[in-house]
């Protein structure tokens, strides 16, 4: 591999900015000198995930690969200032302190944060680092603020968690596509063209939004809800279903349980109410019955819009509901999609940096599951810690000094934290803090040791899309400077804790033996998947158990649920209104999202100088009324305020958004960090935060 390319060059890699993994071919110029951003040539190749389209993040996925901001050493805190310094004294560093706070404090007194961007193969190889590696049971990741909701109503519902039940190439197929909480155009955009194809095949597209999005621009029906009421429309969606007739008597009997206690709990469900709670009409809600009862196929997704509520876990078991009382789930043109965010949003929750599994989606708690794995890492189950706690729950543990020592890779925990300011005082005052990660982010600033890690152009691994697709994105350029691979780090680590006898790995394809084997017989079942099957098909679906045998035709559940009895479950859902409601003192709405141009806590797009051209600065957008109120007009300054915490960004007036409610995207950090104010409170079944519905308050700046 070469350390750059020469002119005339080009590598072919994988966009690392989000779930879809579109291909990229990255040419470098002839007429290269000089300005940085006209070096390359980037053109998308079709796989079968984007069909060769690149949305701009991808067209500029190369910025910040090449940008003079990446960390080429590692730094220490001397004197209270990061210095440079050798990989010796930076890694001695961490293991003393890690054997020191061991010995006092015992092992649970250290930390581990990962994040759904990293491969498949340092998702695993963090979670048997913090097992294995230094004994602890806290380890959690950013992912728990992205997918955890969906993950556990899937696992509830269908007895598996995949993002799609069924295939990108099924949208095309549906007569009635449900977007819930999901924008698209702006996260995913090269995934749009399935959807204007299924619109010209005669699809009717619904659009649960509080926000007119450009993703909205493209529904038939637009239900512009209140937010944080979901489950409730859902609710109504449901009852519209009974009304009309709508259901699928035949599947709910032969394939699911539970749902005599759904239409019991339906029965007390006024629409009047429905229409009340989410603010929409009675026959809007009728409408949306309509469209998706009378489809002959239909697809729903749900998104970070529905999922990050105080009961995002209900919501979305809700619109699981519907998709099973009208049987469009196993066939083609039907199912469901969980649309993930992250590059690895997929893979990175399968394989154990979560706080309650093991690989493969093996439950941490279950005797069974924990003997197994612990044959493949060769101890004692025993050896195996307990669970844990989730994201938000170990940043509360360091606050408290429970945790006095935390090792941070591939994640910014004190911008996308919910409570932003009670995480940045906690990682103040913390003992000790590592962080390994690319550039000097909000949070490595803050730590006692940076470690300078590579890019997705130099490093190996695979990633899992949001088909549940395992792709293999394999290593183009040599490693610049001193960075090194997160996976080198940790058995390095490893063995500076004595501990190298269970990290003898030389590569990542090594690492990637080792993760079929541990996800052998499990949900997520990798076993049958190898380097050389990824290079010779471009991408295996899991389930996957044997080498020899075809892969599956992507299509989950086409007879059976992954339920031991074989049934999809229902669950009847309160039409709840949102944890915190506006009052006197905070009376507007708060909700937080992504722009087009930027990726997670935007530590990688805002250093990319074309998309941080795009959006240099954060923004609330608030409609024209609401701004009128508070006597505000595009482009003022004002601090948005809740019971957390403060942060000033400029407004953007527009009609587009509800009235009383700001949103605000939340990929900035320092005094624009939307996460100031945002709701930590957690859902009870999966530890999201709820994100998407704080009580909050504006001021003009002129007046503060
Ligand atoms: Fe494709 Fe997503 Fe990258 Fe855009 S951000 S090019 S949609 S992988």
């Amino acid at each position: 591999r070469p350390a750059m390319l020469e002119a005339g060059e080009h590598v072919d890699t994988q966009c690392p900015f989000c779930s879809v993994q579109c291909k990229i071919r990255l040419t470098k110029n002839e007429q290269a000198a000089g300005e940085r951003r006209a070096m390359y040539t980037v053109e998308g190749i079709p796989n079968k995930a984007s069909e060769g389209r690149l949305c701009v993040k991808g067209m500029n996925a190369h910025q910040h690969v090449i940008s003079s901001e990446r960390l080429m050493q590692p730094l220490v805190r001397r004197n209270g200032a990061l210095q440079p310094a050798s990989w010796e004294e930076a890694l001695g560093l961490i293991a003393d302190h890690f054997k020191a706070v061991s010995e006092q404090y015992g092992a649970d007194a250290i930390g581990l944060y990962g994040g759904g961007s990293l491969t498949n193969e340092t998702a695993y190889l963090l979670g048997k680092f913090a097992r294995i590696g230094l004994g602890t049971k806290y380890i959690d990741y950013n992912g728990r603020f992205c997918m955890s909701a969906a993950a556990s109503a899937g696992v509830k519902t269908f007895g598996i968690d995949r993002g799609l039940t069924c295939r990108l190439e099924d949208i095309p197929l549906a007569r009635c596509i449900i977007l819930a909480g999901t924008n698209i155009a702006e996260c995913q955009p090269t995934l749009m063209p399935y959807l204007t194809r299924a619109k010209e095949n005669g699809a009717a597209i619904i659009v649960i939004d509080p926000r007119m999005t450009a993703t909205a621009e493209l529904a038939d029906l637009h239900l512009q809800l209140r937010p944080g009421t979901d489950a409730a429309l859902a609710n109504g969606i449901l009852k519209g279903l009974l009304r009309g007739g709508w259901i699928n008597r035949s599947f709910i009997d032969s394939r699911t349980n539970g749902f005599p206690e759904l239409e019991r709990h339906l029965e007390s469900v006024l629409l009047s109410e429905i229409a009340e709670i989410t603010g929409l009409t009675e026959s809007q809600i009728e409408k949306a019955a309509e469209l998706y009862g009378t489809a002959e196929t239909g697809i729903v997704f749900t998104a970070r819009g529905v999922e990050q509520q105080t009961d995002g876990h209900e919501a979305v078991r809700n619109f699981l509901n519907l998709v099973l009382a009208t049987g469009k789930i196993g066939r083609p043109g039907c199912g469901y999609g969980a649309v993930t965010g992250q590059g690895n949003g997929q893979g990175g929750r399968e394989h154990g940096q979560k706080a309650d599994q093991l690989p493969g989606y093996r439950l941490i708690e279950n005797e069974e599951d924990r003997k197994y794995v612990a044959g493949v890492w060769g101890v004692e189950p025993d050896r195996i810690p307990r669970k844990g706690v989730s994201a938000y729950e170990m940043m509360e543990l360091v606050h408290q000094g429970v945790i006095r020592s935390l090792f941070v890779m591939g994640s910014n925990p004190v911008v996308s934290n919910p409570n932003a300011d009670l995480v940045e005082k906690a990682l103040q005052n913390i003992d000790f803090l590592a962080v390994a990660d690319m550039f000097l982010s909000e949070t490595a600033r803050m730590a006692d040791v940076v470690l300078p890690v590579t890019a997705y152009l130099e490093n190996d691994g695979t990633l899992t899309n949001l088909e549940g697709r395992v792709l293999l994105r394999e290593s183009k350029l040599e490693p610049p400077g001193e960075t090194r691979h997160d996976w080198d780090i940790l058995c390095e680590l490893a063995a500076r804790l004595g501990k190298s006898a269970y990290f003898t790995y030389a590569s990542a394809e090594q690492i990637f033996e080792e993760l079929r084997l541990a996800s052998k017989g499990g949900a997520a079942d990798y076993y049958g998947i190898t380097y050389d099957r990824l290079r010779r098909e471009g991408g295996v679906y899991w389930p996957c158990p044997s080498e020899d045998e075809e892969q599956s035709s992507g299509i989950l559940f086409e007879e059976r649920f992954a339920h031991p009895d074989g049934k999809a479950v229902f669950l009847p859902v309160p039409s709840r209104q949102p944890q915190e409601l506006p009052d006197d003192n905070y009376p507007l709405t708060l909700t937080n999202g992504r722009v087009l141009s930027h990726y997670l806590t935007g530590v990688q797009t805002r250093r990319s100088p074309s998309l941080a051209a795009r959006s240099v600065d954060n923004f609330a957008e608030i409609h024209p009324r609401t701004a009128k109120k508070y006597g505000l007009e595009d482009g003022d300054w004002a601090q948005i305020s809740s019971r957390r915490g403060s942060f000033s960004v400029r407004c953007k007036v527009n009609a587009k958004i509800r009235e009383n409610l700001l949103f605000v995207p939340m990929h900035w950090g320092g005094a624009q960090n939307v996460n100031k104010a945002t709701n930590p409170e957690l859902d009870p079944n999966c530890k999201m935060p709820g994100f998407k519905t704080a009580a909050a308050s504006i001021t003009p700046l002129k007046h503060i």
